[in-house]
């Protein structure tokens, strides 16, 4: 098949091109290089079923493909709260090019959804039937509500345009290949630990989250596009049900990184979710998929990444 990953250079997306390329596919890698860098897919250029292309999915885009996957989108508050209005174009003038494109091509498409389509969530553990506490005026809601938005749009295309869609709802997931300053816990938490700075605990610690392997979750986003069925357009969560406080993260950081542990503590961000662990009885019985790779492990793997990169600097 011929594969467009947008965001195709970006943590997950790069890892996602690698993998169809492994699995015999042709891969276009389509990417704006906001947050995504050439490092990420270097080593995939010398392949000849591999493209890049320079693009901004905002901008409308002509090829000829057999599936979609949608990723571009800043992930981490600190770059998609940077433009903020650029980020809601992002999810709903990138989502309608590439639901338009799908439409033209009849290609399936896959939109990378999100765990803050539940917003501060009060159902715990998360269910796929949860509607979410969203702010629809706060900090976080160029994200969020344009990540809704663009569930919204993958639906009525599919109901009105009989689009072959996927929607997948990724929950925290981490791995090789983020950013050094991107922002998120888990890297902030590793490089911190390796410079041997404080870890910055946003909050009292208390808050929780569900951190899934990058390895599993790209398993999993791979069955969903390729499962068949009545029930596959309606969105299936994916991320590793294991829960933890922010705390205990820095402990586990502090191990897998072998290196002795300081916190700061640091303001709570706006609106920022007290708790999230998904529900993943759907994407078990329909793909049969569950996450094999514990914190321990992935931390390990993922601090062994950033010893190279942050030695190299
Ligand atoms: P990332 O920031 O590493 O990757 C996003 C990629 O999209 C980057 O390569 C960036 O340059 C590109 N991009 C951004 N805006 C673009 C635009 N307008 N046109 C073209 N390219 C653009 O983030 P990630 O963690 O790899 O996330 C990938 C996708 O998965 C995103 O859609 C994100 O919302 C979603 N997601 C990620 C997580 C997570 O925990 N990592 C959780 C939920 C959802
Ligand atoms: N967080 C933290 N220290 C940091 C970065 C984030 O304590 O250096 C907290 C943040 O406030 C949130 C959790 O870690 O409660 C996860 O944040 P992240 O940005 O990784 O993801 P999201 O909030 O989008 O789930």
């Amino acid at each position: 098949m011929r594969i467009l990953v947008t965001g195709g250079a970006g943590f997950i997306g790069s890892h996602l091109c690698e993998r169809l390329l492994n699995e015999g596919n042709e891969v276009i890698c389509l990417d704006n290089f906001f947050t995504g860098r050439k490092v990420n897919i270097a080593h995939l250029r010398d392949n000849r079923d591999f493209e890049v292309i320079r693009h901004d999915v905002t901008e409308p885009i002509f090829v000829e493909v057999d599936q979609i996957y949608n990723f571009a989108c800043p992930a981490s508050p600190v770059h998609y709260q940077y433009n903020p209005v650029k980020t809601v174009k992002t999810n709903v003038m990138g989502m309608i090019n590439m639901l338009g494109l799908a439409k033209r091509v009849k290609a399936r498409i896959l939109q990378a959804s999100t765990s803050e389509v539940y917003g501060d969530p009060i159902e715990h553990p998360q269910t796929e039937s949860y509607w979410g506490n969203v702010n629809p005026i706060g900090l976080r809601s160029c994200y969020d509500e344009g990540k809704r938005v663009a569930e919204t749009l993958m639906m009525d295309y599919h109901r009105q345009s009989n689009v072959d869609t996927r929607i997948v709802r990724i929950f925290n997931t981490y791995g090789t290949r983020m950013l050094e300053n991107d922002g998120r816990v888990v890297s902030n938490f590793i490089v911190q630990a390796l410079r041997g700075e404080d870890l910055t605990i946003y909050g009292d610690g208390s808050q929780t989250r569900s951190f899934c392997y990058v390895s599993d979750l790209v398993d999993g986003i791979i069955k969903l596009m390729n499962v068949e069925g009545d029930d596959v357009h309606m969105p299936v969560n994916l991320g590793n049900p294991g829960e933890f406080t922010m705390t205990e993260l820095a402990e586990e950081v502090g191990k897998a990184t072998g290196r002795a542990i300081n916190i700061k503590y640091l303001p709570l961000p706006q609106d920022d979710p007290k708790q999230r662990k998904p529900n993943i009885e759907r994407a078990t019985s329909l793909l049969g998929w569950q996450p094999t790779v514990a914190l321990a492990e992935g931390l390990k793997k993922t601090a062994d990444y950033f010893t190279g990169v942050v030695d190299a600097r």
